[in-house]
């Protein structure tokens, strides 16, 4: 499997995936992944699309809570 962008190698590797939705972010750890080796650019099957979108139209209980330190970066 090649890279869409860059042409570079794909391997299956478990990610995290994040999502933003107004101001609410979700973290989905464990996320399998086709993730490109040269720019880090990340597919996901069908299947496991389908799953992410089952699991953030209703949400289990959350595994952990985690703080996340949040930045702004000042104008030049
Ligand atoms: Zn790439």
């Amino acid at each position: 499997m090649t890279c869409y962008y860059c042409r570079g190698e794909m391997i299956e590797q478990k990610t995290t995936f994040m999502y933003e939705d107004n101001g609410e972010f979700w973290i989905i750890r464990n996320v399998p992944a086709y993730v490109c080796t040269q720019c880090g650019e990340k597919e996901y099957s069908q299947e496991t699309t389908r799953r992410v979108l089952a699991l953030l139209s209703h949400p289990p209980r959350p595994r952990d809570i985690v703080h996340v330190p949040a930045y702004e970066l000042a104008a030049a």
